[in-house]
């Protein structure tokens, strides 16, 4: 199997256990894991993994991460950020040793992935610890001898709260065709001659590949970030299919929550979503995945709520079917997952 070559990957998610390897303190509340799976059979650049913790009398907590190695490597590696009352993050910071075991499932979703067999420029654009699917792109790329054009415009507080900022610099020293922006919102060194404040219009306009050259566009952090950014993305002309969004946080509303079986909306959630784009009657339709060449009821499809609208996938390979992107220039739908639609 190649390194991004899925035929192979299991059809459904089952837990199972992983060794950490290395713990890697990345800034003053980011630590990097290191993991060994019993089973990997592969993961595609920003794709996650739910992480499951149980205690002694059983009660379980679980939340996902985004994966930050490339599929290159053998072994696996998640970053993970501080969140002072959380339930998991603190155990996985301060508990967890060198040797240790823990639960994990994946790979999961496919609507956030990109490898180097994509054509055109790629712009990342992170806030926080949303670099995390970002790096595993530009891992990926920089394994590749054929470097795609890209720029990394990265938010954070403070020049401290860069994660990966020495193998940043690094890669981008070392390679003309990247190009590395970071913003500091909220402290900056006296010296900082860089970017200052949130990412804004004026920051993409400069930094992002003009619309004309269809950059394929990812945004990941907290939600209100990917929604402010994908949103001057949309009003400076970039097409909404381009941009891919993934919310590193978790919400207190009922859709976006920390795991994945929480952002399942359910069947009768795809065939609204797919019956506002369509006049005939698609509760009976039948989707063909172009992955698997399953085919399903659209009803019974999986629907992962997303900043920009849905994703559904394919229920048996999970393989992305359709993205359903809702802007204020109107709705929009991208099947190519799909090898048919029947009615
Ligand atoms: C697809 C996906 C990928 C993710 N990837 C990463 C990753 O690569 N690295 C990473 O560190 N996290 C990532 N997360 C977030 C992660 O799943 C957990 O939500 C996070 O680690 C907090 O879990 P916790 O149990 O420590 O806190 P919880 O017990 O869940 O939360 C405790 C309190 O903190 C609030 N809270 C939770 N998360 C945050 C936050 N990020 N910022 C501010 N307040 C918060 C909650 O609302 C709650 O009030 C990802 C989430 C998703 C959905």
């Amino acid at each position: 199997m190649t390194a991004t070559d899925t035929s192979s990957l299991p059809k459904r998610l089952e837990w199972q256990f992983a060794r950490v390897c290395d713990i890697v303190a990345e800034t003053r509340r980011v630590k990097s894991l290191v993991l060994q799976p019993v089973h990997w059979t592969g993961h595609l650049p920003g794709q996650h993994i739910d992480i499951r913790l149980t205690a002694e009398d059983g009660y379980q907590a679980q939340r996902s991460y985004s994966i930050a190695s490339p599929p290159e490597d053998k072994l696996l590696m998640v970053t993970v950020e501080r969140v002072e009352d959380g339930e998991v993050s603190p155990y996985l910071l301060d508990e967890l040793r060198v040797g240790d075991s823990l639960e994990l499932r994946g790979p999961i979703a496919r609507h956030f992935v990109w490898t180097n067999g994509l054509s055109g420029p790629l712009c990342l654009i992170a806030g926080g610890t949303g670099i995390t699917p970002l790096m595993a792109m530009l891992r990926h790329r920089d394994r590749s001898s054929r470097r795609t054009p890209a720029v990394l415009i990265y938010s954070t507080r403070s020049l401290a709260d860069i994660v990966y900022r020495e193998k940043l610099d690094a890669m981008a020293r070392s390679d003309g065709n990247l190009h590395v922006v970071y913003t500091l919102t909220r402290e900056q060194p006296k010296d900082w001659t860089g970017h200052r404040g949130r990412i804004d219009r004026a920051l993409l306009v400069a930094n992002c590949f003009p619309p004309a050259q269809n950059p394929a566009i990812y945004v990941c952090g907290p939600t209100a970030f990917v929604e402010a950014v994908s949103g001057f993305l949309v009003e400076l002309g970039f097409d909404p299919l381009n941009i891919k969004t993934e919310a590193s946080d978790h919400q207190e509303d009922e859709i976006m929550a920390n795991n994945v079986s929480d952002l399942l909306l359910g069947g009768d959630a795809a065939t609204r979503l797919v019956q506002q784009l369509f006049v005939p009657d698609v509760t009976l339709a039948k989707v063909r995945c172009e992955a698997c060449d399953c085919v399903s009821g659209v009803g019974a499809l999986t629907v992962y709520a997303g900043p920009m609208g849905a994703v559904l996938n394919c229920a048996d390979c999970d393989n992305v079917l359709m993205r359903v992107v809702d802007t204020p220039q109107g709705l929009w739908l991208e099947m190519s997952g799909t090898r048919s639609l029947r009615f």
